[in-house]
């Protein structure tokens, strides 16, 4: 028996119990695998790979491959090197190629394009960068699922959100609008509208947290003001949605 990380870009970072049938398990053990895998790994074997390996469009030996990439790297200066990579999957082996190209003297990328302009999007408009992970969401009364479906992307959150108070905000209607206490159908790419509008709405019922907007917020007045000069019927005729829906999201269901 191994025990293994999932192999996909998923942030859940199963657990995978390997038996010697080579059939892969979730772990049991794991706080988030829970002794299941989703059913992107449990299809794993049926994903199209890459056989061979290709150089100037034309496929190759393997041997020729490593060949030629040992060629490269004796033959590049290693401090004009740069090692960058997307984020893939979050086993501890993912850093076995950052850790060659660091013992060679290449220079380092802090994480990838996607994560890292990401990360520091959300610290400055926010102040930190906290993302949730299933095991917050045990412990919330209310979730807002807005423009996601854990159904598809995240089935191990899917536990976490049996008896609690769910409100979908999507174009779609996805398996989980049907148990929610509110599915406010907005129109597509209209998020930012919908988001003004809440918070316009939220302002107006005094229902601002202060003191997080003082920790967090540097250009709070600058930000609440800009909402409030858009007349609140372009909000709702963007967004394709009533104040009712607003009331109800605001007033009935979180708060
Ligand atoms: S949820 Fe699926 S894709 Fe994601 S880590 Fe677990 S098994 Fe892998």
């Amino acid at each position: 028996m191994h025990k293994t990380t999932c192999p996909l870009d998923c942030f859940d970072g199963c657990s995978i119990i390997v038996g010697d049938d080579k059939v892969l398990k979730g772990d049991k053990e794991h706080p988030i695998t829970k002794g299941f895998l989703c059913h992107h790994l449990n299809h794993y074997h049926t994903f199209e790979r890459i056989q061979n390996p290709t150089f100037n469009g034309q496929i190759i030996p393997l041997k020729d491959a490593l060949d030629i990439l040992v060629n490269k790297l004796e033959t590049s200066d290693t401090s004009k090197t740069l090692f960058f990579k997307g984020s893939g999957n979050l086993g501890i082996m993912q850093s076995v190629t950052k850790l060659f190209f660091a013992k060679r003297g290449s220079i380092l990328a802090s994480g990838s394009l996607c994560d890292e302009a990401g990360d520091a999007g959300i610290v400055e408009g926010r102040g930190a960068n906290l993302s949730l992970s299933p095991l917050h969401v045990n412990q919330s009364e209310v979730v807002i699922l807005w423009g996601r479906n854990p159904s598809v992307t995240n089935s191990h959150m899917l536990p976490s959100l049996k008896g609690k108070t769910l409100i979908v905000i999507d174009p779609i209607t996805i398996d989980l609008a049907h148990n929610a206490a509110l599915h406010v159908k907005i129109k597509p790419r209209s998020d930012i509208y919908f988001a003004m509008l809440l918070s316009r709405v939220a302002y107006m019922e005094q229902m601002e947290d202060n003191d997080f907007i003082e920790k967090r917020c540097t250009n709070f007045k600058y930000f609440i003001d800009f909402v409030n000069g858009i007349p609140m019927r372009t909000l709702m005729e963007k967004c394709g949605t009533s104040l009712n829906d607003v009331g109800k999201l605001l007033l009935d269901t979180v708060f």
